[in-house]
């Protein structure tokens, strides 16, 4: 019947593309298979001393066993089996992957920053990040969130890393932070007024309860892997305000509520009180930098088990890049030299009250690789080493609810290694000189 030939037709046409994409997602998938770097076989890793993030303590001679890219088991005193291949760390402290919480893996600041928008496309962003995602990696970082994208080149950067293309830390991105029209991330901020928009040309410039929601689900959609908001004003925008609230209760509840529908986290930018406050009651995961939060606001934080993100490396680079003349526009070096310096102190009392904290640079303010710096700054701020080190681990596991996966050298978990010549917790700079690295079970670096 020709009324039946037609739809027959398109349906069996529809049968052979599909069957068409399929095999060309199976090709795919194979090629993926060949240049993914071979984390098989059966390793010993012998540490000389090993730390276990758990309790915070250092374990004299154990040694770690790796069967395809997880760790099999952990054992006290130095044995190989046959079938291993032998990873010699006597000499060395062995440690879990470090993971920093809070990086801008497309960004790298400098005085010409503000033109790249105009002037760089997404691919410039990618390759950017291929370089960036490298370095971070080098420096023993095996995991990173990346709280804020440009066109969305981390979520490509994530998948890269996933299938063995490029070098890099297990990314969890936020894709595009969500911001509200003027607010700290709306990226038109400070152009001419046919460029700015209203509410913005881009997307994730959301005003009200309904373009939030939809704007978590853009994320979804996008591939992201949790949510960036900015709650109050920030330093680096060109906007005057550095801390106002930028969101009100309604917009907030609603991110939060559709995040928990996708199993998002939301991780948020927030310097004022007001604005730190708001998104605590409305449900939020993270508070990144924080810097005017008080004794009430971290109650409250303890209360709601909100975990504190301080990013120190961002308030010591704004502070020093506010002294020079020319480096940032003058309606950012004023923000910079006030916020800047108070971040020390905040993450001091924030400690010292027991406010959650997880490690987090804001790499790509700071240059990327030199995240380690960051455990010196938290350490010269009165935290413990071994809870620095533990906020760079366990805690940031738990943040990422990766705890069954990462965050300790222990049996289940991938094999995301790392090792130091000396004692980090005697000296914390030593984590500024990471010897060893593997993720997955493969080997990154090593000692010469
Ligand atoms: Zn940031």
């Amino acid at each position: 019947m020709t009324t039946n030939t037609r739809p027959r037709n398109f349906i069996d046409g529809l049968a052979r593309l599909c069957l068409l994409a399929a095999a060309a997602l199976a090709s795919v998938a194979v090629a993926a298979a060949e240049t993914a770097p071979q984390s098989g076989g059966e390793l010993a890793i012998y540490a000389g001393h090993l730390f276990d993030s758990e309790s915070g303590r250092l374990l004299p001679a154990h040694t770690v066993h790796v069967v395809d890219g997880r760790i099999k088991s952990v054992q006290a005193g130095y044995a190989k089996r046959d079938r291993e291949t032998l990873i010699d760390l006597r000499k060395y402290t062995v440690l879990p992957g470090l993971m920093d919480m809070h990086t801008h893996l497309t960004t790298e600041y400098g005085p010409r920053t503000y033109m790249e928008t105009f002037t760089w496309n997404p691919a410039d962003y990618a390759l950017r990040g291929v370089d960036t995602a490298k370095r971070t990696l080098e420096a023993g970082f095996t995991t990173v969130r990346n709280l804020g994208d440009t066109a969305n080149v981390t979520i490509s950067l994530r998948n890269a890393i996933n299938r063995g293309t490029i070098e890099g830390p297990r990314i969890f991105t936020a894709g595009k932070a969500i911001a509200t029209t003027g607010g700290h991330a709306d990226p038109t901020n400070g152009y001419r007024y046919d460029l700015m928009g209203s509410p913005g040309p881009v997307d994730g410039v959301i005003n009200g309860p309904i373009s939030a929601r939809q704007a978590v689900r853009q994320r979804y959609k996008d591939g992201a892997d949790l949510i960036k908001i900015t709650a109050t004003g920030g330093v680096l925008s060109v906007a005057r305000n550095g801390d106002n609230p930028q969101f009100m209760p309604d917009e907030l509840e609603a991110i939060v509520a559709t995040a928990k529908d996708y199993g998002f986290t939301v991780a948020v930018h927030a310097h004022g009180k007001e604005g730190i406050e708001r998104a605590v009651r409305a449900g939020v995961d993270s508070i990144e930098h924080g810097t005017y939060m008080d004794t009430e606001t971290m109650d409250l934080m303890k209360r709601h088990h909100t975990w504190y993100v301080p990013t120190l490396m961002a308030g010591e680079w704004v502070t020093e890049k506010a002294r020079v003349e020319g480096f940032f526009p003058d309606v950012v070096r004023k923000k910079a030299a006030t916020i800047g310096p108070l971040l020390k102190k905040t993450f001091a009392e924030a400690y010292r009250r027991g406010v959650k904290i997880a490690f987090g640079t804001d790499s790509g303010v700071s240059r990327h690789g030199d995240n380690a710096r960051e455990f010196a700054l938290m350490v010269a701020a009165g935290m413990t080493p071994a809870d620095a080190i533990r906020s760079a681990t366990w805690n940031a596991a738990d943040l990422l609810n990766m705890q069954d996966e990462l965050g300790s050298i222990s049996e289940g978990k991938q094999a995301d290694i790392i090792a130091v010549a000396g004692n980090p917790l005697e000296d914390i700079s030593e984590l500024q000189r990471v010897k060893f690295v593997m993720k997955g079970g493969e080997v990154y670096k090593q000692p010469e």
